[in-house]
């Protein structure tokens, strides 16, 4: 099996294959939050966030991504996790 299957299904290498999504919706950045929230004061990550996390509100749960990903991420599904991460996170900034 290859190794970065072994990293999980929902862990984003930031390849950028996927890119760019026909909504706009910029899935590497909203992918990769979490990581970014667990460093950051909240409203320090949310002022560095806030357009690529409301990129994620055209996600139509179109499958074009999910052909491009290498990594077979579920991507419709990690950034809608993302996106209620983003309003935790925005909720306490
Ligand atoms: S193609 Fe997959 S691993 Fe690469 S940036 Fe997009 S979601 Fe992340």
């Amino acid at each position: 099996m290859a190794r970065e299957f072994d990293m999980g299904k929902n862990f984003c290498h930031r390849c950028r294959y996927c890119l760019p999504c026909e909504q706009e919706v910029q899935i590497s950045d909203i992918m990769t939050f979490g990581s970014m929230a667990r460093r950051l004061a909240p409203n320090v990550a949310v002022i560095l966030t806030k357009d690529a996390m409301e990129s994620m509100d055209n996600c139509t749960d179109g499958e074009e991504c999910l052909l491009k990903c290498p990594y077979h991420l579920a991507i419709p599904e990690v950034i809608r996790e993302q996106r209620k991460n983003y309003d935790a996170v925005l909720a306490q900034s």
